[in-house]
């Protein structure tokens, strides 16, 4: 797939989840578990997941267990499947005609594709914060209250605002320009106000598809030290392409890797950040994080 009609597919992808979102009515006795989850478990448990665009198989077998309140990175090469991947984890393939998934996701024991599961909740639970910040041409005000207001989240528009653009770390520079549009902030608050936004209808985990790649470094080292603080109350997946940033930010990371002659995505190595980064288990893996392909 040519970089344009990727670029295309991810601006559809965003077009769509906004009003999804902003729609999403809490299901009432949803088939979803529980939110607070013990330290130590899992949020999500893959099994044999595997996406196909049309005929084209784009990652296969994968197996993982994510685990709550900590950063899990997904790294490799592009085109390897990170973003579907990511993307396979709210739903958010099934806004792409002619995506199928394989396998089984279970969601603090929910498998997310069973029936009787509502994808709209699940987006609600599982926010999604895209490379581009996206804000609405609306006030920065607006702009985190719009999809809480239809969730029905507890309080009043103004207690919304500033609990969300607090946790985003964004409160202390626009306090006093609530009313201002989003569109009028640097990159970086824009990013840390879509991040608001997706705190605000009160998610359990938040999946990042290269939040930083279109940041300078100040707005992104902002933002990495968003994420360390968002760890305590939320479980971040998060898809980079660069290592560095893995290495700073991530707890755990996973490794794919679209081998040659046109093989689909797989996961080659998943475990503790440190360990596959000094000590990784596969040659695969060595020779992409020393640089040597990719
Ligand atoms: P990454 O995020 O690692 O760059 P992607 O998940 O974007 O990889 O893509 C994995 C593979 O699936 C690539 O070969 C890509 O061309 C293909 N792909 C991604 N999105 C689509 C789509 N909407 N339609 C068809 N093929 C796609």
């Amino acid at each position: 797939m040519k970089e344009a009609e990727l670029r295309e597919t991810e601006d559809r992808l965003q077009a769509a989840a906004a009003p999804l979102a902003s729609l999403a009515d809490p299901t009432p006795g949803s088939e979803l578990g529980a939110i607070r989850v013990p330290d130590g478990e899992a949020v999500f448990e893959l099994s044999d997941v595997g996406v196909w665009y049309g005929n084209k198989h784009a990652i296969s077998g994968i197996n993982m267990q994510i685990p709550v309140r900590k950063v899990t990175a997904l790294i490799g090469p592009s085109g390897c499947g990170k973003s579907t991947l990511l993307r396979c984890l709210n739903r958010m393939n099934d806004l792409i005609p002619g995506a199928r998934i394989e396998g089984e996701i279970n969601y603090h024991g929910t498998d997310i594709y069973a029936k009787k599961v509502d994808p709209v909740e699940v987006r609600r639970r599982i926010g999604m914060v895209f490379q581009k910040p996206n804000p609405f041409p609306k006030s920065i005000r607006d702009n985190v209250t719009f999809g809480a207001k239809v969730n029905r989240i507890k309080g009043t528009p103004d207690e919304i605002a500033e609990r969300a653009l607090r946790q985003a770390a964004l409160w202390e520079e626009v306090k006093n320009d609530l009313s201002k549009s989003g569109l009028a902030l640097s990159g970086g608050q824009q990013q840390r106000l879509c991040i608001a936004r997706a705190l605000a209808v009160q998610p359990d985990v938040i999946l990042m598809d290269e939040p930083c790649s279109a940041l300078d470094p100040i707005a992104t080292l902002k933002i990495e030290d968003l994420i360390r603080e968002l760890t305590k109350e939320y479980t971040i997946i998060i898809v980079t392409h660069n290592m560095q940033q893995a290495a700073r930010v991530s707890d755990n990371t996973a490794f794919l890797l679209a081998q040659e002659h046109g093989v689909n995505g797989q996961l080659i190595e998943y475990g503790p950040t440190n360990e596959l980064f000094t000590n990784p288990r596969d040659k695969r893996t060595e020779d992409y994080i020393t640089g040597r392909f990719g």
